[in-house]
């Protein structure tokens, strides 16, 4: 579950880390209540549970109660990578000097925690590891392993802090860990740590990843206003009707409509369209011997996706049967219609059967089966995979 900046900011405050003065609005005139409350300036920033607000233009300035006003409506209006803004978090405007990076997350494949530090924050922490791998510094840690101070002292200094503020920073690398196990968090980020021009160190951004099975050990979120939301404030409005459905869906960013049976064969046949040079809109599983119906559902799922380009199924009967397979497609193609090709090839349990009733269907309907190329095991799966990713680039 992620955490909105401000939720963030809050765990961060509670544990002993500067944040800026600030509070979030709902409209126009809740912030600039809020600025006028702080004073000007104030930087105004949506609140979304995705990053990279700043290069969108979700993050703004404002000097007096006209500009925060008008920021608000504008802000209120947009959508951040599909997430509209709701809420948004008015803060004292910071005089910034230096932006570091400081974030805490799981190193998956040693099973450690590891604390990433750098001198260049403010960007992305992927851009970074792009373009200066060497501006990162580490510091891995046994999930039980205790942080010493000089541990937090050397991070510090090799962020380049010097002099005074090395003994602040260090504490920021001790707290920030805290936090993260504290509340058994995914990641805890400060994107950027600020260095103001008097010297003082504040957190100027937050993000927080909570691990969802962990949610049930953590009531004291809820205590504080964070209530719980899983990954649901994550979803795109396609997932987000899958789920309704009951379907195992994600939106991924190519144009190949994905209509796989089962999870394995799904994760095969995107690895196939890749390797074939073409790109799946969407990753789905139909769940273990779905009935039409869900099937007809998970058509509907692409056909409807303005991304898909062509429809790519493919289904290798194991528990599940082609005929039903079949059956479902036939279901779509009466109470919906096709609007897209789609390649598709049909073997295993039951196939004989299932290429009958297909054959059937078709000779009784030929147009709604006009843009439909069927195949079965005469044909080898690379070469479906080739014609889908032909036509996904027509
Ligand atoms: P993100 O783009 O979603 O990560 O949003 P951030 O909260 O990190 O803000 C993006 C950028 O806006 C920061 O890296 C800063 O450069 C700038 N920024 C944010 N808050 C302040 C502030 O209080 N004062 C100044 N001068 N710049 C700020
Ligand atoms: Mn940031």
């Amino acid at each position: 579950m992620r955490l909105y900046e401000f939720e963030g900011k809050k765990l961060f405050s509670e544990a002993g880390m500067e944040i800026p003065r600030g509070d979030v609005a709902t409209d126009a005139e809740g912030c600039v209540r809020v600025a006028r409350s702080i004073g000007f300036p104030v930087v105004m920033k949506a609140q979304v549970l995705t990053g990279g607000r700043g290069k969108v233009g979700g993050v703004r300035f404002a000097d007096n109660a006209e500009e925060a006003k008008r920021t608000a409506t504008d802000l209120l209006e947009m959508e951040i990578k599909g997430f509209p803004v709701d809420r948004i978090l008015v803060e004292e405007k910071l005089p910034i000097r230096k932006e570091y990076y400081l974030g805490v997350t799981i190193d998956r494949a040693a099973y450690r925690f590891v604390v990433l530090a750098s001198e260049e924050g403010g960007v992305d922490i992927e851009e970074i590891a792009r373009e200066k791998p060497g501006a990162i510094h580490r510091l891995s840690l046994e999930v039980d392993e205790p942080l010493y101070g000089y541990q937090a002292i050397t991070l510090a200094k090799q962020m380049g802090v010097g002099g005074k503020t090395v003994r602040s920073v260090g504490s920021f690398v001790t707290r920030l860990l805290a936090v993260f196990k504290r509340y058994d968090c995914k990641l805890a980020e400060i994107n950027p740590l600020v260095a103001l021009e008097d010297g003082r160190f504040v957190a100027a951004d937050a993000r927080i990843s909570v691990d969802d099975d962990a949610l049930f050990r953590h009531p004291e979120l809820q205590a504080m206003g964070i209530e719980k939301r899983h990954e649901e404030g994550e979803m795109t409005p396609r997932e987000r009707q899958a789920r309704e459905w009951e379907i195992p869906y994600l939106d991924l960013d190519g144009d190949i409509g994905m209509f796989p049976g089962g999870a394995g064969f799904g994760i095969m046949g995107n690895d196939f369209v890749h390797i074939f040079g073409g790109k799946p809109a969407n990753f789905m599983d139909s769940g273990g011997g779905p009935t039409p119906e869900r099937l007809a559902k998970m058509l509907v799922l692409l056909d409807e996706n303005s991304r898909v380009k062509v429809i790519f199924g493919a289904r290798f009967g194991g528990i599940s049967r082609v005929d039903d397979f079949v059956k479902g497609v036939v279901l779509f193609l009466k109470e919906h219609g096709l609007s897209k090709p789609m390649v598709m090839r049909m073997t295993g349990n039951m196939w004989e059967e299932g290429l009958r009733l297909f054959n059937a269907e078709k000779k009784a309907y030929p147009e709604l089966f006009e843009k439909i190329d069927a195949h079965g095991i005469e044909t080898p799966i690379e070469e479906v995979v080739k014609k889908a990713v032909e036509l996904s680039k027509t």
